[in-house]
């Protein structure tokens, strides 16, 4: 299977670096021979696709724990010249010095930042104080360089002073301030518990094993809830618990640490001049400043301090990783990518390793020669790109060139850079719509073509251009396909069917894409006509390839890359390719079998999905399903292909309606790059060797991709080949070249230092436990296809506890074994692990179904940090205690079932799902502000919109609800949930510190469980 490899994998590339070698890939050129794209017209391929990659098909099977992480890398000593780093830039100059380049720069730089550094501290030991668990210090956990500094957070603009970093100067411990007592040391920042013993026993080694409920047996060892849902508040507190354990105010809690880090880092000014500076959560709101390293909301990495031997990353087991976000949306008060146009002769790289000009390039020899941080390569100046440097041994122009001095910039990429040497045409989409007997019966096909009357008008386009470039076109399809003659000089539309599903052929070039204003009014005709057209249709049967398939022939012959946006209902069972029989088998269930109903029954999607990449053509799925229709096979081409995948379960107008059309608008606007390659360089001692999102990759570096999107995002794992060096850093650019929506070729570059050391307490005090849990869910998910749920969930186990262990071994103060002492930096990494241990895709639930299963892991294999930390901890909000006047969120409270209570209503989301639950005692003055009826027996649950009541409650709820809503890739349908009513049991999944109804640990048991498996491994 196409760049799926086994969880388990050994050192998958075995070849040296690329670009390090004598003759590295030529990136980005088509023509070059060493590309390995398929060539052009090269349509069907033979065989299962990505076979040939090394590393790839690696056999199934349960493989020691941990071995995962790190493969045998060459560990050679090698020196390297020490990198002069650059240093802080001006904050406030920055801007007026790009005027030159466009897009014109909007103030970046906010009010000054009133709150002294002094100010913080204090703030944040207030903070602390309330965290009983633990000595936290967050911001000093940063070490030297991390914020906030002065620097970075302070007035008037500082000259530019150059800053060499020293062997461990950014490695100091941070003050102790451990809680515990006399007898602390000064170890590094730990949340440290000492649980309570138990009746006769102490919490150690000897603890008694709670984790009956954990572990191969989890699923299926719990309460069978019979069909019925019990009622009475009995049953609310929950499966039993055998005995009374920790109190869960005593442990992590993800609330306290997200609150943190809100107080001390919300709302300020984070600069990236900084060299391995952990950035503030992804769930604070902060204003971010390009100074020479790639805005968080780029990359983001699960620790931001290398270790500098293979030993020691296998000594620790973190994953090395960053999830790169290349599109990523940038606030209205963030400044956007500058862009760099050298003309004809198209951007500046380094002759051996290919990588862009970017920070890391060290000028020296009176600025004709150039050394690069990636390779090393000393390279010459190219003639028109010389300038003198100053004092420093920097560039008079530094500050001036978004390329020097920026970690993210875009490059106008010249012909070299395009298909065949050609200008690439404005991108299309085409709009296929499942005509078949139940869309047209339910509604559905009407309301897409109304709807499309209305989006078609907001195509995206480029902030100076007044209309889109990007051509529409428009076709139907049952077992057959309908292909629509549009063009603008006819009085109507016309239509062309192909009723040869084996062999599609595209039956007009002319009149099919078109300019959506010069043919509106035939649009508009055609889309009034379809509903009609095949109201008498009885068809039941569909196609699914041949659509897929004709879409791509259809750009292909325009010579354009695009986006098929398909919006289909049935299981495909017409004969035709990728014809599809239900298999869904629930007796696979906690079986070793169990990956098949994960992976696609035929390949033929798979041949599909390489075929749309090579032609730039990404397929977003949107799906209405009233019974199983194999989203494992559906699903595989949007994500392969970058597209994106929206499921609506038994779509219902008046229900349903207006989550499809949000997502649908959301959709079409999105900023979006087509025809991309990305390729991920890094300096010398490690590289790339994994990659996971909605990718293709034929060889092992060019990660290719038909379309990214804002939303979506690549992980990257890292490995060792060679030391890392203190001094220079781990440092890596992402460069994606892609096509803009108008048509234009660019480079994005994306440019981040890390540090490195020899001390492992650095690499804890470095890490960042939602980029972790991003790295460990899209590696399990894709492991998902090859081995056994019980061994991906062992694993998961096993390498948490080793993480911990690792920790407590070598960074942690002597304690007794009875004390669980977790890096500050990962303090809730148990909690969130348990979390993606529960989830559907890793552990089954009666109430999910197969393609529920497969969605949710085809989602997550694409999401950023952000999305997936919601995904995993949902976002629960009390109602009842609103303060109307705020324009703020309330603050969150855990996702437990002990926070809820009778008199309380709460709101939780989680990216995918909203919910609004009432307690049995709701206040009745809030029942009748939000629902406009007197009181909780009277709410109506069965819909999926508050009423329009105009009270401040319920302008405030709703308020609320819009917040959560922002910049969330989908549409979140809202579901009233009253307490004690059968949908609760759904509601329930969602909390997620608790155990789990049928199956999975609470927080507590799992704490446990980990610890145990700790003291195990101590001793
Ligand atoms: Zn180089």
């Amino acid at each position: 299977m196409m760049s799926q490899q086994g969880y388990v994998a050994t050192p998958p590339y075995s070849q040296s670096q690329p670009g390090i070698g004598l003759s590295p890939p030529h990136y980005g050129h088509y023509g070059d021979p060493s590309h390995a794209a398929s060539p052009p017209g090269m349509m069907k391929p033979a065989g299962p696709l990505g076979a040939a990659t090394p590393g790839m098909m690696l056999p199934p099977g349960p493989a020691p724990p941990g071995s995962h992480q790190f493969g045998q890398n060459g560990a050679q000593a090698s020196s390297h010249p020490s990198q002069r780093f650059p240093g802080p830039s001006p904050v406030n100059n920055v801007a007026s010095s790009y005027a030159p380049y466009q897009p014109s720069p909007q103030s970046s730089y906010p009010s000054p930042v009133s709150t002294s550094s002094v100010t913080q501290l204090g703030n944040q030991l207030g903070a602390m104080q309330i965290n009983s668990y633990g000595s936290s210090m967050a911001p000093s956990s940063q070490g030297p360089p991390g914020p906030p500094s002065a620097a970075a957070f302070q007035g008037p603009p500082r000259p530019p002073q150059p800053s060499i970093l020293q062997p461990g100067s950014q490695v100091l411990p941070p003050p102790p301030t451990t809680l515990n007592g006399p007898g602390a040391s000064s170890a590094p920042p730990t949340a440290q518990y000492q649980p309570p013993p138990l009746p006769g026993q102490t919490l150690g080694p000897g603890f008694p094993p709670q984790q009956a409920n954990y572990g191969p047996q989890m699923a299926g060892a719990q309460l069978s809830y019979p069909g019925g849902f019990p009622g009475g508040p009995a049953q609310m507190a929950g499966p039993p618990q055998p005995q009374k354990k920790l109190d869960p105010d005593s442990i992590p809690s993800p609330i306290q640490v997200i609150e943190n880090d809100r107080a001390i880092r919300g709302g300020q000014v984070y600069a990236t001049n900084t060299r391995g500076q952990v950035p503030p959560l992804v769930t604070t709101d902060c204003v971010i400043q390009d100074q020479g390293n790639a805005s968080p909301r780029y990359i983001r990495c699960t620790t931001y301090c290398f270790p500098c031997t293979s030993d020691m990353a296998k000594q620790a087991q973190i994953p090395l990783a960053a999830v790169i976000k290349p599109f990523a949306t940038v606030p209205p008060n963030e400044t956007p990518l500058y862009l760099v146009n050298h003309g004809e002769t198209g951007p500046v790289r380094c002759n051996r390793c290919k990588a862009y000009m970017c920070p890391f390039m060290q000028f020296i020899e009176g600025g004709r020669r150039y050394q690069c941080g990636f390779c090393n390569c000393v390279n010459d100046v190219p003639p028109f790109y010389f300038q003198h440097l100053d004092h420093i041994g920097r560039r008079l122009d530094h500050y001036e060139k978004p390329e020097l001095s920026l970690g993210s910039y875009e490059y106008v990429a010249t012909l070299d850079y395009c298909r065949k040497n050609k200008p690439p045409n404005p991108p299309a989409f085409i709009f296929m719509i499942d005509v078949s007997y139940s869309n047209i019966k339910n509604g559905l096909v009407k309301l897409i073509c109304e709807e499309l009357k209305t989006v078609l008008e907001k195509l995206p386009k480029e902030e100076h251009e007044e209309t889109s470039a990007i051509r529409v076109g428009f076709i139907t399809y049952n077992k057959v396909l309908h292909f629509f003659n549009v063009k603008s000089n006819l009085a109507q539309p016309q239509m062309m069917v192909v009723t040869d599903v084996g062999e599609v052929f595209v039956p007009l070039l002319d009149g099919f894409l078109v300019n959506y204003q010069e043919s509106q009014a035939v649009i508009h005709n055609l889309l009034d006509q379809i509903p009609e057209m095949f109201a008498d249709s009885n068809e039941n049967e569909t196609v699914f390839a041949p659509v897929i398939q004709a879409g791509m022939e259809a750009l292909k012959a325009a010579d354009c890359p695009g986006k098929l946006f398909i919006f289909h209902s049935s299981l495909p069972t017409a004969e035709a390719p990728g014809k599809l029989k239900n298999r869904d088998d629930k007796k696979l269930v906690n079986t070793d079998k169990e990956k098949i109903l994960f992976q696609p029954q035929t390949n033929v999607y798979d041949s599909l999905a390489k075929d749309c990449v090579a032609h730039g053509c990404s397929v977003t799925l949107f799906l209405f399903p009233s019974q199983y229709v194999d989203v494992a096979s559906l699903g595989l081409v949007p994500q392969l292909t970058g597209g994106t995948l929206y499921k609506y379960n038994n779509f219902q107008m008046h229900l349903d309606s207006q989550q499809f059309l949000n997502d649908l608008r959301n959709d079409i606007e999105k900023k979006i790059g087509f025809d991309a390659i990305m390729r991920v360089r890094t300096s010398t001692g490690f590289r790339a060797t994994d990659f996971f999102g909605g990718i293709f990759m034929n060889n092992t570096t060019d990660v290719e991709m038909a379309a990214i999107d804002c939303d979506k995002a690549v992980t990257v794992e890292f490995k060792h080949d060679d030391k890392l060096g203190e001094d220079s850093g781990a440092l890596i650019q992402c460069a994606v070249l892609y096509t803009t929506i108008s048509g234009q070729r660019r480079l994005r570059i994306h440019n981040l230092g890390l540090n490195c050391s020899s001390q492992l307490a650095d690499l804890y005090k470095s890490c960042e436990t939602d980029a972790l849990i991003n790295f460990f869910a899209k590696s399990a998910f894709k492991a998902v296809l090859h081995q056994p749920l019980k061994v991906i969930r062992e694993i998961l186990v096993n390498q948490t506890a080793h993480m911990l262990a690792c920790y407590r071994k070598n960074c942690a103060s002597p304690s007794a074994a009875s004390q669980l002492i977790l890096p500050d930096s990962m303090k809730v990494f148990p909690v969130y692990m348990n979390c993606l241990l529960k989830n559907c895709v890793l552990l089954s639930r009666p109430e999910i179904s197969t393609d529920e299963r497969a969605y949710q892991r085809q989602l997550v294999m694409t999401m950023g940090v952000a999305d997936s930390q919601l995904f995993f901890y949902p976002q629960l909000l009390p109602i009842h205690t609103l303060d109307v006047k705020s324009t703020e969120l309330p603050a969150a409270v855990r996702c437990s079932e002990s926070r809820l209570s009778e008199e309380g209503i709460f709101l939780l989301a989680n990216g995918l799902n909203m919910f609004l639950w009432l307690g049995v005692s709701s206040p009745p003055e809030l029942i009748q502000g939000i629902f406009n009826v007197p009181s909780f027996a009277h709410i109506n649950a069965d819909t999926t919109l508050l009423p329009e009541v105009g009270s401040p409650y319920s302008q405030q709820l709703k308020m609320i609800m819009n917040i959560i809503q922002q910049k969330k890739p989908y549409s979140m349908k809202l579901m009233i949930v009253k307490q004690r009513e059968q949908p609760e049991m759904v509601f329930r999944q969602f909390l997620v510190e608790d155990k789990g109804l049928y199956g999975g640990p609470s927080y507590v048991d799992f704490l446990c469980c980990v610890h145990k498996e700790i003291c195990q491994l101590l001793n």
